[in-house]
């Protein structure tokens, strides 16, 4: 609060630009907005007394209105690979994570965008929790400033040095969800006065909410990740419930779109392997056809990458992770068609922070969790859709 019983305006909530109008509102150029933009994600300042080079003047102006506003750190877990998961609490009995993956040539920060999900994919611990509400802007920022901030003195990194290379929008929540705060924080990762990420290195992660991924083609173009789970609309609609909205045939025309202003010329295909549900050949093959554009309203391949995850399993999922050679003979369908099909390492897993396994604390406003758990779960896989004949 401040003096005037105003809550003070959180300075993490703002891009360049958001900064600068709000600057100028206090009287102040342009360049003092910089300045200060520079303490706080370039330097990791919380405190308008140490940022020694803007005017006195404006230092007193801030300290009575606005602040630097962290998280609150609830726990922190290092896994024994390195991985690091910190619990964020964020208020109201919520708490949201972020998990910090280095490996030789870079580090990866994983981050939440909602408190919860409503998305409600059945392989998905958050998507089990269900949801309670959009993380801001400052709230997104917080996890990146503080993971940075407080890696480079944990690992005692040189002046300069970067402690997190890529950014993955691939923890709690669906980001294109919560366009509006998404990409002002977006726009504060890319910000050569900010972090100076570049478009390659942060990933939007969707599982397909359509609309808004042809917003964020024109308004903020990064790189892609698309939850697929699925090749068919039948097997797609029970595990990525949102595939009833928007089916598979739209999800990859939005892809081919997305590609005209993409900074990557593929997107990611992210594809949870389930077994006994998605992990067959002919899945895979029927996988083909849909990247091929044989399915319904054929079209051009997309390029991609295929990423197979092994699935984290959890007791309400009713979900078992395919086997080993499964996983290996399903990529070798794809990798035989000429597309790229990596297997995903499994991180941090001794500390409950590989994929889909993100829980934290979620006061549940929707009864998607509830709704879940009545819905059986179907662990046969569905008959196949008839494809059409190969072009
Ligand atoms: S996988 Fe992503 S979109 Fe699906 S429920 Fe989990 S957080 Fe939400």
């Amino acid at each position: 609060m401040t003096g005037s019983d105003q809550p003070a305006v959180n300075l993490l909530d703002f891009d360049l630009d958001g900064l600068a109008a709000y600057c100028e509102g206090l009287g102040e150029k342009r360049f003092r907005a910089t300045q200060l933009f520079r303490w706080i994600h370039q330097k990791g300042a919380a405190d308008f007394g140490a940022m020694s080079d803007l005017a006195k003047s404006l230092r007193d102006k801030l300290a009575g209105v606005a602040e630097i506003r962290p998280l609150p750190v609830a726990t922190e877990q290092a896994s024994a690979d390195g991985t690091i998961k910190w619990l964020f609490d964020v208020g109201g009995g919520n708490a949201v994570e972020s998990v910090f993956i280095p490996e030789d040539d870079r580090g990866t920060l994983c981050v939440s965008s909602q408190a919860g999900c409503a998305v409600g994919c059945r392989f998905c611990s958050t998507g089990h929790q269900g949801f309670s509400r959009n993380l801001t802007t400052g709230e997104i920022l917080a996890q990146l400033w503080y993971a940075e901030h407080h890696l480079r003195q944990r690992l005692k990194l040189a002046p300069g040095e970067r402690a997190i290379t890529n950014v993955v929008m691939m923890g709690m929540g669906e980001p294109l969800q919560n366009y509006s705060a998404l990409v002002p924080a977006l726009k504060v990762m890319l910000d050569d006065h900010g972090y100076g990420l570049s478009r390659r290195r942060v990933t939007v992660s969707t599982s397909g909410v359509v609309p808004m991924m042809d917003r964020l083609r024109e308004d903020c173009p990064v790189a892609l990740a698309v939850s697929l789970h699925a090749p068919i609309d039948s097997l797609r609609n029970d595990l990525v419930p949102l595939n009833k909205k928007y089916p598979l045939v739209e999800l990859m025309a939005a892809c081919r779109r997305y590609l005209e202003a993409a900074p990557r010329d593929f997107i990611t295909f992210e594809y949870c392997m389930l077994d006994g549900v998605n992990d067959s050949d002919d899945q895979a093959r029927e996988l083909l056809a849909l990247i091929d554009g044989r399915g319904e309203g054929g079209a051009d391949r997309v390029p991609c990458k295929l990423n197979l995850i092994p699935f984290n399993p959890f007791p309400e999922s009713g979900l078992l992770r395919s086997p080993r050679n499964r996983v290996q003979a399903f990529a070798k369908v794809l990798q035989d068609a000429g597309v790229v099909t990596t297997i995903r390492k499994t991180r941090g897993d001794d500390i409950d922070a590989a994929c889909g396994q993100l829980a934290g604390e979620v006061q549940d406003r929707t009864r998607a969790a509830e709704r879940m758990k009545r819905l059986p779960v179907r662990v046969v896989a569905a008959p196949p859709d008839p494809l059409p004949k190969s072009r």
